[in-house]
């Protein structure tokens, strides 16, 4: 079941060769979504062997330029390649007003159609259910309204033991209450799940910060996840700046993920000032015991914590 991240551009603002501006290509059971789309999007894809015509969703976290601009560009692309299938685009309230008027500026051909959902900036909004996993938004603090997003894989069925449950003759209803992982009665007894399955393997998450100063939103939103990629634009000193802009430092994004117990920090949005990123990633572990520095085409499996 794959649960990969591709991070297409990882750094702040401006963009450069060797940090792109924000976008991550999410590979979910075989289900691929944008999150954002910077600018050079389309690029970025490519280089990194990735399809767009199959993407069911792009996720827009806010209206900032080194989040969106990207966007038009590459949904004109997808026309050209003649794509037929709806698309997803889940954002903010500015988002589709100003995609139709780039669509007509533009005077561009739409092959497909889109499908807007604006996502709420005072509560966390499930965005999309699917049978296996969900995308959730979720309120962060910004300069303008600003989104994270999970994405919570739904916790597997429990693996019955066949032969056993066979020869016992249970029924199907018991079956499946123990695949649930639910005790159930059987014949006078209490049958524990734990004697009869294998526990399955626990359900992976992955949380996107977007620009964000440390909130409690976001906190709660990550507790437990699996993976958490922060805004880290700038290191411990430069705190005030962090703060007068609305962004994160490394110390704070480690805190949070200590806060709430996360199994891997990402550090991303790395403000082009800093060089020496292994400096960057020693200040976060101050914090917090896992932490990476995201570089463009990293490719992160999510595993469970
Ligand atoms: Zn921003």
């Amino acid at each position: 079941m794959t649960f990969d991240v591709v991070f297409l551009g990882t750094g702040a603002a401006v963009p450069v060769p060797s940090r792109g501006t924000t976008s991550q290509f999410l590979d979910i059971h075989s289900h691929t979504y944008l999150i954002d789309a910077g600018e050079g999007v389309q690029l970025a894809l490519r280089k990194n062997d990735r399809r767009f015509q199959k993407l069911r969703g792009v996720f827009i976290s806010h209206m900032h330029g080194d989040h969106v601009l990207g966007l038009p560009g590459l949904l004109s692309t997808m026309s050209l390649l003649g794509r037929k299938e709806t698309l997803d685009v889940w954002g903010p309230p500015e988002l589709e007003a100003w995609m139709s008027a780039t669509w007509k500026a533009i005077e561009a051909h739409k092959t497909f159609d889109i499908r807007f959902k604006t996502w709420s900036d005072s509560e966390p909004l499930i965005l999309l259910e699917t049978e296996k996993y969900r995308l959730v938004s979720i309120p962060v603090k910004h300069r303008i309204p600003c989104c994270g997003l999970k994405v919570e894989e739904h916790s597997l069925p429990w693996k019955l033991e066949g032969k056993k449950a066979g020869e016992a003759r249970l029924p199907y209803h018991v079956r499946q209450s123990l695949k649930r992982g639910e005790s159930v009665e059987f014949e006078g007894q209490i049958l524990d799940p734990a004697k009869w399955c294998a526990p399955p393997p626990a359900a992976r998450s992955y949380v996107y910060s977007a620009d964000t100063r440390p909130c409690a939103s976001l906190l709660k939103a990550a507790q437990g996840a699996s993976v958490l990629y922060h805004d880290a634009t700038f290191n411990a000193e430069d705190h005030q700046r962090a703060k007068s802009t609305f962004h994160s430092t490394t110390v704070e994004a480690a805190r949070l993920a200590r806060q709430a117990g996360v199994g891997t920090l990402l550090l991303g949005h790395i403000s082009l000032r800093y060089r020496d990123l292994e400096v960057l990633r020693n200040e976060a572990l101050q914090e917090h015991t896992r932490v990476e520095v995201a570089r463009d085409g990293m490719v992160w499996r999510v595993m469970s914590s």
